[in-house]
């Protein structure tokens, strides 16, 4: 059994009062937030022995909280908040205090038994376990401490499977709970069946989202997403903005999203997805005319999606899948970095840093959502990189692994993890 160190961190937030109103999406989006940035350096990657170590990054209660600038200092997890000069709006990429714990994964956990076409569910476990924030949070115990959900939890779940799996190197487990629970989790699944992997994290996610709220809030309002364990870590909020080529007129909709879904079939590379999946898009007319709020017509119009909250932990899908036919595969190579910079992809001009490091990545081999096979790549702590493809954990000479994973042989990445780290 290995040894780990698990610290207590001060509560930051009175749990057992009662939920205040939730606010309007004005003043969310108008409103200042300030993150507390992590008081001790992250100091992960040192000592031998266990398998993870976990600590509090924030070991006592922070009297004046400081807001970050935008070189982010202060923190070894890159805390960042920015505003735009006008001050209407937001965009943070920022560590929570609910988050403010450290863990290090010194060595790679539990190998998962495939129990009949799932691994699917065990490379998005795989995937979830080494997401940082996530691990370090369920390893905290504060979650399960403080569970009111009434039957089956995704959150308790997960949290069980992480605190296993983290403990078990070099052995494998059979992640029964999960598996036998699949339909709480997505509806349509069937168990035995090979099923989309993003598919079910998106379902995975979203179920954890709505076991850790506290009772009494809508899982699809903004206090939601404001309080939600996994918003503070995955989340992050798309701008769809219409321009009026008439009167100039803007219309903004705000969007959360858990992981951006990025079109492949025109891009070669991640950074091309994402200028594809940001371009100004011309609506001039027929279908897709636009009904101006100010002009009260039918007007040619511009419309861009854009980042307004960058996400703290960054999941992209891309998708390979039913794009052109249900079911069938964009089998190509799609190019992409171990780092990944944001910024171009932003609402407001920003200062700041918003460089992404890899640290998971999804891999279908295969020709279609029913059949093939997932696996997938993680990083530990110290940066070593293993190939985790159900029973069988194996360390991976980056080199080779990275062709892998853009899909110089057996197909390429489906989903893709970053972390500001
Ligand atoms: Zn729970
Ligand atoms: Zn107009």
């Amino acid at each position: 059994m290995m040894a780990e160190t698990l610290i207590t961190p001060n509560s930051h937030a009175d749990e057992s009062s009662d939920p205040p109103a939730p606010p309007s999406i004005e003043s969310l989006f108008s409103r200042k937030v300030d993150f507390h940035p992590a008081k001790k350096p992250f100091s992960g990657f040192s000592n031998g022995g266990g398998g993870f170590r976990l600590e509090t990054l924030n070991p006592t209660t922070i009297s004046a909280p400081r807001r970050l600038g935008a070189s982010g200092q202060g923190s070894g997890q890159s805390g960042l908040a920015g505003k735009k000069p006008d001050g209407s709006e937001f965009l943070d990429v920022g560590l929570d205090p609910e988050l403010s714990f450290g863990i290090t994964f010194r060595r790679i956990g539990a190998g998962l038994e495939n129990l009949g076409n799932t691994c699917f569910l065990n490379s998005v476990i795989q995937c979830l376990t080494y997401t940082e924030p996530l691990a370090a949070y369920l390893q905290s115990g504060k979650h399960q401490n403080s569970c009111r959900t009434a039957g089956f939890c995704a959150l308790c779940a997960i949290q069980k499977h992480v605190s296993r799996a983290l403990q078990l190197t070099g052995r494998s487990l059979a992640p029964k709970d999960l598996v036998s629970n699949l339909r709480c989790i997505s509806r349509n699944f069937r168990n035995a069946r090979q099923e989309d992997a993003h598919e079910y994290m998106v379902n995975l996610l979203e179920s954890m989202h709505k076991c850790c709220l506290p009772a009494g809030i809508p899982s699809e309002s903004p206090s939601a997403y404001e309080k939600s364990l996994v918003h503070k870590i995955f989340g992050g909020r798309l701008r769809s903005q219409v321009k009026c080529m008439q009167c100039s007129f803007c219309s903004n909709k705000f969007d959360p999203f858990l992981d951006l879904s990025l079109e492949i079939n025109k891009a070669e590379s991640l950074h091309k997805a994402l200028m594809h999946f940001t371009a100004k898009e011309y609506l001039d007319g027929g279908e897709r005319q636009y009904q101006c709020q100010r002009c009260k017509q039918k007007v040619k119009a511009l419309k861009q999606l854009s980042i307004h909250k960058a996400p703290y932990v960054l999941a992209i899908h891309l998708k390979r899948f039913g794009t052109y036919q249900p079911g069938q595969k964009i089998d190509k190579k799609v190019l992409f970095g171990p780092t990944l910079d944001l910024k171009p992809f932003v609402t407001a001009p920003y200062d700041g840093d918003l460089k992404y490091t890899l640290y998971g990545v999804l891999v279908h081999a295969g020709w279609s959502t029913h059949s093939g096979h997932y696996y997938c790549f993680v990083r530990t702590s110290s940066g070593m990189w293993y190939s985790l493809d159900d029973h069988q954990g194996q360390e991976g000479i980056w080199r080779e692994i990275y062709r892998e994973m853009e899909g110089e042989k057996n197909g390429g990445a489906t989903c893709i993890m970053m972390s500001p780290n």
